[in-house]
């Protein structure tokens, strides 16, 4: 085992969430030897999403503060809805949002045979007793939190028969729902949780790790604080949903602990994201159902889906730093952490061009075969980036939005007779319009100022408008995907009524399949490179993305439009 211990000292150090503070107190008070060790304990039952990260970001966060360790916990209790393929994601998101448990990789299924011995252990004390009644027959007695429960009539089995059955139950000799093992509590306790918990299950289908070795799987809540306890986890953070599952928590570590050494469980809020779902269960429905493309769809709240979309774990930690750890539920806006994504990126992207949907310029006074190329300042935040080049020729490719035949006043982009620059290049004026037979304009005819480049006499010449453009000659053909909020309800877990695949944004997704990019950035197009692409936002390679046919994700666009969008109704 490393040495984890922490130097107690007597100043409080400021600026400390409640969660770091208790920790913090315990290890002044010296508890379990003065020792913090966390865990972060997935169920590989689906892969990580942005509230995984909050959690992550607390348990790695907290012991990497005070000198402590982490431990990668799956719990994997349930092999119904268990797969390898979340071990491995899980894995995965974790390193990629900065944190490594090293060698400290623990399953909560190492601990069957522990937690067996201990569940025979109690029935042979009678704490324990087998329930052959349904699940439904024991839901239905289970009373409400102002009327006690009903006792089951298998409550006062012997030890013998109970230990009898518990091991042939084990021994498969049972069908699944058919007899469930109970500890022996209050059936009339205040604690629901306390109303004779279920212990263990039959479950036959065989266990990612296991086997068939066991028939039997125990409930989280007589798994989870005896792992915590076999593994020397000394503080045991989670979501304040388990806030009345505490004292079955420390119920069972009661029958292991000592005063030497005990896990402890501490709760914060949740993370809830507008215009999202959080709940495995529906984002799994999402996958099977086909209503994304994966798990890793850039649309979905999941960590792999945040990091295709062009997400940065710089990025996500700052959002979760800013929102911070409460004892109370709230949902945050997405805003904020789409304001956290810009300002990374901003610091990071490589500043390129790209036409989204290209309207042809020809530039009637410059050389038909003349080429020349422009230097491109990479990233005005980021003195260390430098510069690329980019062609310039007598066809150019702008924006179609930025042309207007009958432009309002203040429309300081290219109208007829207008004058524009080219960002990094020239002022052109446009002198005229080409339509196709049914009136649509097809190409602009303009003229520039030869004078104009940076570095001539005429490189000051102000205009009101700077255009971005491609050189049409040079440009490259790019897919581009353009994504919005996948779901057009706020807060989609409150309306229970409604379900909520009809909550689906039906303009999540916008394919632009013939973007003109200029050659620059399918040169540059690895995994993982962020571009700002300029005036329209910020863009990444997608993983279905090769060099013969590049596929651009847009991360963000540069400004939060939605917002002005909602307030103007
Ligand atoms: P399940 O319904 O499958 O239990 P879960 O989201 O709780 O789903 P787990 O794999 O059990 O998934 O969660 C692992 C850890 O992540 C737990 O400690 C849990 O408290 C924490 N966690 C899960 N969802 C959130 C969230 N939205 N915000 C913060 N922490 C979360
Ligand atoms: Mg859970």
């Amino acid at each position: 085992m490393c040495d984890n211990t922490v130097n107690p000292d007597n100043n409080t150090p400021k600026g400390l969430n409640f969660v770091e503070e208790e920790v913090y107190n315990d290890l002044q008070a010296g508890k379990n030897g003065g020792r913090l060790n966390t865990r972060f304990p997935p169920e590989p039952n689906g892969y990580l999403h942005i509230g995984h990260a909050k959690a992550i970001c607390m348990d790695f966060g907290v012991a990497e503060k005070f000198g402590g360790t982490c431990n990668l916990r799956f719990d994997d209790t349930n092999p119904v809805k268990e797969d390898v393929e979340y071990v491995d994601a899980i894995r995965e998101d974790i390193h990629w949002l900065g944190f490594d448990w090293g060698d400290r990789e623990y399953y909560a299924s190492d601990y069957f045979p522990q937690l067996f011995e201990l569940a025979v252990r109690l029935i042979k004390e009678g704490k324990a007793y087998v329930d052959d009644q349904t699940s439904e027959e024991i839901a239905a007695q289970k009373g409400t939190p102002t009327q006690p429960g009903i006792e089951s009539p298998y409550r006062s089995r012997t030890p013998e028969e109970n230990l009898d059955l518990f091991l042939r139950m084990n021994a498969g000799e049972f069908e699944e729902g058919s007899r469930v093992l109970r500890a022996k509590i209050d059936m009339a306790s205040d604690n629901m949780h306390f109303r004779d918990p279920i212990m263990y299950r039959i479950i036959k289908t065989p266990h990612h790790r296991t086997g068939t070795t066991w028939k039997v799987y125990p409930m989280y809540d007589f798994a989870h604080g005896q792992s915590d306890y076999f593994e020397g986890v000394t503080h045991s953070i989670c979501t304040l949903e388990f806030v009345p599952h505490r004292p079955l928590y420390n119920y069972f570590v009661d029958e292991l602990a000592d005063e030497t050494y005990r896990p402890r469980q501490i709760e914060f809020n949740r993370l809830n994201l507008t215009y999202t779902v959080m709940s495995k269960r529906k984002l799994l429905t999402l996958v099977k159902e086909g209503l994304v493309a994966g798990w890793d769809d850039p649309r979905m709240p999941t960590i792999s889906g945040m990091r295709r979309r062009g997400f940065t774990p710089a990025s996500i930690r700052k959002f979760i730093d800013t929102i911070g750890y409460t004892r109370y539920e709230a949902l945050n806006s997405v805003s904020l952490l789409e304001h956290a994504v810009r300002d990374d990126l901003n610091r990071i992207a490589t500043r390129v061009m790209a036409v989204l949907n290209p309207l042809k310029v020809t530039i009637v006074n410059y050389p038909e075969d003349k080429e020349e190329t422009v230097t491109m300042e990479n990233n005005p935040e980021d003195p260390e980036s430098g510069v690329h080049e980019m062609p310039f020729s007598r066809e150019i490719f702008i924006e179609r939005d930025d042309f207007m035949e009958n432009p309002p006043k203040k429309f300081f982009r290219l109208a007829p007779g207008a004058e524009v620059r080219l960002k990094g290049a020239y002022i052109i004026k446009c002198e005229d319009i080409v339509k196709d037979a049914d009136g649509n304009i097809t190409e602009l005819l303009c003229t520039y100022d030869p004078d104009t480049l940076s570095g001539m006499p005429g490189a000051a010449r102000k205009v009101k408008g700077t255009l971005h453009w491609v050189s049409a000659r040079h440009a490259k053909d790019a897919e581009v995907r353009l994504y919005d909020r996948l779901f057009d309800v706020e807060n989609p877990a409150a309306e229970p009524d409604r379900d909520f695949r009809e909550m689906l944004n039906p303009d999540s997704l916008r394919v632009v399949e013939h973007a003109k990019v200029e050659p620059f950035v399918v040169e540059n197009a690895t995994p993982g490179t962020k571009f700002q692409f300029q005036r329209v936002g910020y863009f990444t390679p997608d993983t279905d993305s090769t060099p013969e046919t590049p596929v651009f994700n847009r991360t963000i666009a540069l400004k939060d439009t939605w917002e002005k969008v909602q307030k103007n109704g």
